[in-house]
C-alpha cells in the first residue's frame, strides 16, 4: 500500500522549476465521511478535512491553487455552507496544501492559525521555504499555534502536535471521535517525509527537528488516522473497504518514514 505513495513523495522531493503536478492532485474525489464528525473532502491525492461542530466547522488542507472548486462542491455535497467555516488550519506550508487558502479564506470568511514555523511561509506565499518549493498566494494568519494548544470551536477540541521537519512548522492534530458508541483517537498526521537537504543553512534546526518529531510520532496510538497525502495512509483503499481503523498502519507508515529520513542522514551527513 505504501509503494504508491512513494511517487508523490519523489516528485516533492524535486526542486521548484518541476512546476508539474500528478494528475492525481488535481483528480475529483466525491467527499467521503471518515468516522464521526471528520469527512475527507479532497481530492483524489491530496487530503483536506472537513471536522463539523456545532458553532461552525474546521478546514484541514485546501490543496493546491486550483483545488478550491473541488472541495466547494465537495462541500456542498454534503449540505456545509462554506460561510460556516470559521477556521482553516494546514499540517504543512506547501504549495499542495495550502495553494488554496487565500481563495477558501475569502470564499469562507475562516480565521487562518498555523504553527509559528509555518505562519512565515504562509504569509510570503512559501519564498521563504527553506526546501524552495513552488511558491503560493500569501494570505495572513490570524493566529499563531502553539504546541500540545487545544483549538476549540464549539463542540470541537482538536490538540496541536508539533511534528516540525517536512517544513519547520509541520504539525499534526489529535481529537475524539465518537463511533460505534466508543470514543476513538483520531490523529490528522504530517508524516515528517524529507524534502530538502539535511545540511541546510535556511533550516539548522532540521535534523534535531525531525527526531525529536519521530519520537513523538511513535508515542502515538490513534485508532483512526489521515495523513496529507491520500496515498500515504491508504485514504482512497479506505473508503471502499469502509474500515478506517488503523493502529497498525500508522505505526508501519511511522516506521518506515523514519526509516528512510535515517538513509538518507546517512548519506547526506555520514553519521545516524
Ligand atoms: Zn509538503
Amino acid at each position: 500500500m505504501f509503494k504508491r505513495a512513494l511517487l508523490p513523495l519523489l516528485l516533492l522531493a524535486l526542486p521548484s522549476a518541476f512546476a508539474e503536478t500528478p494528475p492525481d492532485w488535481s483528480k475529483p474525489q466525491p467527499a467521503h465521511r471518515i468516522a464521526g464528525n471528520v469527512s475527507s473532502v479532497g481530492t483524489a491525492e491530496l487530503g483536506c478535512y472537513l471536522i463539523t461542530g456545532s458553532q461552525g466547522h474546521i478546514l484541514l488542507n485546501t490543496g493546491l491553487a486550483d483545488s478550491p472548486p473541488l472541495i466547494l462542491a465537495n462541500l456542498q455535497s454534503l449540505g456545509i455552507d462554506p460561510k460556516d467555516i470559521r477556521i482553516l488550519l494546514t499540517n504543512q506550508a506547501h504549495f499542495d496544501h495550502v495553494g488554496g487558502f487565500a481563495e477558501m479564506r475569502q470564499r469562507t470568511g475562516a480565521k487562518v492559525y498555523a504553527t509559528a514555523g509555518d505562519a512565515p511561509l504562509l504569509r510570503d506565499g512559501g519564498a521563504s521555504d527553506p526546501g524552495g518549493l513552488s511558491t503560493f498566494a500569501p494570505v495572513r494568519v490570524d493566529h499563531v499555534l502553539k504546541d500540545g494548544e487545544v483549538i476549540t470551536l464549539g463542540d470541537i477540541s482538536l490538540t496541536v502536535i508539533a511534528t516540525p521537519g517536512h517544513t519547520p512548522g509541520s504539525v499534526s492534530y489529535q481529537m475524539t471521535v465518537r463511533q460505534d458508541g466508543r470514543d476513538k483517537t483520531f490523529l490528522f498526521a504530517n508524516l515528517p517525509t524529507v524534502v530538502m537537504p539535511l545540511k541546510n543553512r535556511k533550516y539548522p534546526g532540521i535534523v534535531k527537528d525531525l527526531k525529536a518529531s519521530f519520537r513523538r510520532l511513535a508515542s502515538l496510538r490513534p485508532d483512526l488516522w489521515v495523513a496529507a497525502h491520500a496515498s500515504q495512509c491508504g485514504l482512497i483503499q479506505k473508503f471502499a473497504s469502509g474500515n478506517f481503523e488503523d493502529p497498525r498502519g500508522y505505526a508501519a507508515a511511522v516506521a518506515s518514514c523514519e526509516a528512510e529520513f535515517k538513509t538518507k542522514l546517512k548519506a547526506e551527513l555520514g553519521r545516524p
